[in-house]
């Protein structure tokens, strides 16, 4: 594989010393860990879902990206939501933009970004929209690669979902895969930050795309994750981006096929596994809500009918296989005691 495309930076451009303090740290741990930044990102406008939630420093943070290009030799990149987004960049002299998910999904808008940027030496990161639609994704980049762009990067942002789920969005994979066997020789993207919306996922989710044949990755760095102004539960230090890089395995030519394969299915295995918990640790909360709900009510701890339902459940699936049946009876043995037991505690 090429050099992986590493892009780095916070969700939004919140103030020059923000965009300052996280440039100098990524600069000083990347140096002593050899590593590269392909591109530094920053929101300058962000489209939030509340119209009171902070929209990004606005036009100066321009100014102050290229500052940061000058300081740091940090390729700068921004997400471009309107023709009027494109035309200030390019007045101001930056050439690499991002076209966010929920801006893919619109057609007339994608396509009246791509008329102004008709014929521009520059780069163009297409987000995947936010719904799990693969023709339309391709659509975007068609769209672009029409008006004579050619320097383009599909990013894999997940898809949203409707109900709260492990990850912030659904990964749905094959969506990727199949769009990256539609444009074989367009880098190919994974924003871990965004999909998963949780530091602790961004690991295995990282290491999965890599196996997956991802060119790289798009990862939120903030100084100080903890006062950012958005996106603040998901962003990591430039010192955990440091960690997270050096502890990655980027597909070597001299793994060997076997190797690469092996390091796919265990980073599924880590990944479920640590879905399984975190789904056991959910189960276990609403056990107790249950059993506050059967305490005030005087309802009886054990209901016979509603454990048969949850058995069924669990061997509706795989009801052939005789060594999964004997397994989820013994597991769920288990599971019904430790629920009895936690009600008993309340
Ligand atoms: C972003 O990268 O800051 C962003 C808004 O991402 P997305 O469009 O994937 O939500
Ligand atoms: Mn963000």
């Amino acid at each position: 594989m090429m050099e992986p495309i590493i892009i780095a930076g916070p969700c939004a451009a919140e103030s020059r010393e923000q965009l300052f303090a996280t440039a100098q740290q990524i600069c000083s741990q990347f140096s002593e860990k050899n590593l590269h930044l392909t591109y530094y990102r920053a929101g300058v406008w962000k489209p939030r879902s509340r119209p009171d939630d902070f929209t990004g420093a606005g036009d100066k943070a321009l100014a102050w990206m290229l500052e940061i290009e000058h300081s740091y030799g940090f390729k700068p990149c921004v997400e471009i939501a309107r023709p009027e987004h494109a035309e200030a960049c390019l007045n101001a002299g930056i050439k690499s933009f991002w076209i966010g998910s929920r801006t893919t999904v619109n057609p007339f808008i994608v396509q009246e970004l791509a008329d102004s940027l008709r014929g521009c030496k520059c780069t163009v990161m297409v987000k995947n929209p936010v719904t799990p639609d693969l023709k339309l994704w391709a659509g975007d980049i068609e769209r672009f690669l029409k008006n004579g762009l050619t320097d383009i990067i599909a990013i894999h942002r997940g898809f949203t979902q409707s109900s709260e789920n492990i990850y912030r969005n659904a990964p749905v994979w094959q969506i990727p895969i199949e769009l990256k066997l539609q444009f074989p020789d367009l880098p190919l993207v994974c924003d871990p930050s965004h999909l998963t919306g949780a530091p602790n996922h961004i690991a295995s989710v990282s290491q999965l795309a890599l196996d997956f044949g991802f060119d790289g990755l798009m990862i939120e760095t903030h100084h100080n994750p903890e006062a950012a102004l958005s996106d603040s539960s998901q962003q990591i230090t430039p010192a955990e981006l440091t960690n997270l890089l050096s502890s990655l395995v980027f597909k070597s030519k001299t793994s060997s096929p076997a190797e690469n394969e092996l390091r796919k299915q265990r980073t599924l295995i880590d990944n479920i596994d640590s879905q399984i918990g975190e789904l056991l640790l959910k189960r276990m909360q609403v056990v107790d809500n249950i059993a506050l709900i059967k305490q005030k009510n005087n309802l009886p701890l054990v209901q016979p009918s509603q454990w048969s339902k949850v058995v069924a459940n669990y061997k509706k699936n795989a009801t052939d296989d005789k060594h999964f049946q004997d397994f989820i009876d013994k597991f769920l043995e288990i599971l019904h005691q430790q629920s009895i037991e936690r009600q008993t505690k309340k």
